[in-house]
């Protein structure tokens, strides 16, 4: 049922977006969320995008958007196309467990060793934020993730760089598992998009400091590993586009000028009704500020499960 109202705002929406797009470049791969220090040299994965900071740690002149407008328009019509050919030949989308493949990636010293117990706890924060468990309001996305491997390796390298090269050489499964490095480059984490093509490079990246109990002060909840999450099944950030529709393609989440810092209660940036979704997990919120994704997010990543990955 949520699929079939889903599918018939989106038809209308896709209408419209034929009508605008018109030459708009190939999809950016990538997303970057900055941590403390600037991208080191060797990550390699932004690619034309810009690097953008979670939670105001490092801004970037260049803006925030990791996808122009124009790719934005044309990822979305591409996306409905196939979310239109895959919902005609009878699927649906329905509660998914995501199988989860672990890298744990350290120095030759042990740093970034993190542990079973982590592990498990991270898994478990992942069960319960997109299980809705946060907040009253929160939804429940119908994802959960089960521990399916855990890989540890020391190459001082690639726990430095967190390199594209590190993920070809050790990703494992299907478009429908997760993959999950910890590394400690220059991001909070970077993830792969759904419409990505691109198997080998799948998945997301964490700055192993950011799993729970980790030492990423104000980030250490384990919730960058649900933003990124959010990326890799299809959201956009909640400040995607600025005050401009179409935002982030969901109509829940009130249009917002730039990321948030922090848990800036009240925050309103942008004239359209509502305030800033300051406690989204698409926001750059501290950890302790992030309470929900939106049902309209829910559906988003529904239907971006069923077109690229289920
Ligand atoms: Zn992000």
């Amino acid at each position: 049922m949520r699929w079939t109202a889903a599918r018939r705002s989106h038809v209308v929406l896709g209408m419209t977006l034929g009508l605008m797009v018109v030459g708009a470049a190939p999809a950016s791969g990538y997303v970057t969320e900055s941590a403390t220090a600037p991208p080191i040299d060797c990550v390699e994965p932004h690619g034309d995008a810009p690097a953008a900071a979670r939670g105001g740690i490092e801004a970037h002149p260049e803006g925030f958007d990791e996808v122009s407008p124009a790719e934005a328009l044309q990822i979305e019509r591409d996306r409905l196309e196939r979310l239109d050919r895959r919902g005609a030949k009878g699927k649906a989308a329905a509660d998914v467990t995501i199988p989860v493949h672990f890298h744990v990636v350290t120095a030759d010293d042990g740093t970034g060793d993190v542990s079973d117990a982590q592990i498990a706890d991270q898994i478990a924060v992942l069960n319960n934020t997109f299980g809705g468990g946060e907040s009253g309001d929160a939804a429940d996305t119908g994802f959960s993730f089960e521990l399916a491997s855990t890989e540890r390796i020391a190459n001082r390298g690639w726990f430095r760089s967190g390199s594209t090269s590190m993920m070809r050489k050790t990703h494992v499964g299907t478009k429908a598992e997760l993959n999950i490095w910890t590394v400690d480059f220059g991001y909070l984490g970077i993830a792969q998009f759904p419409w990505t093509k691109s198997l080998a490079t799948d998945g997301i990246r964490v700055k192993w400091t950011t799993l729970p109990g980790g030492s990423q002060t104000n980030f250490n909840d384990g919730e960058t590993a649900t933003h990124e999450v959010g990326h890799w099944l299809g959201l956009y950030h909640t400040f995607q586009g600025g005050c401009k529709d179409p935002g982030d393609f969901v109509s829940d989440t009130p249009a917002q000028a730039s990321p948030t810092s922090g848990c800036p209660v009240g925050r309103d940036s942008c004239p359209a009704e509502g305030l800033d979704p300051i406690h989204n997990y698409m926001d750059y919120s501290f950890d302790s500020c992030y309470t929900q994704f939106t049902a309209g997010q829910s559906t988003r990543m529904d239907e971006s499960w069923l077109a690229y990955r289920g």
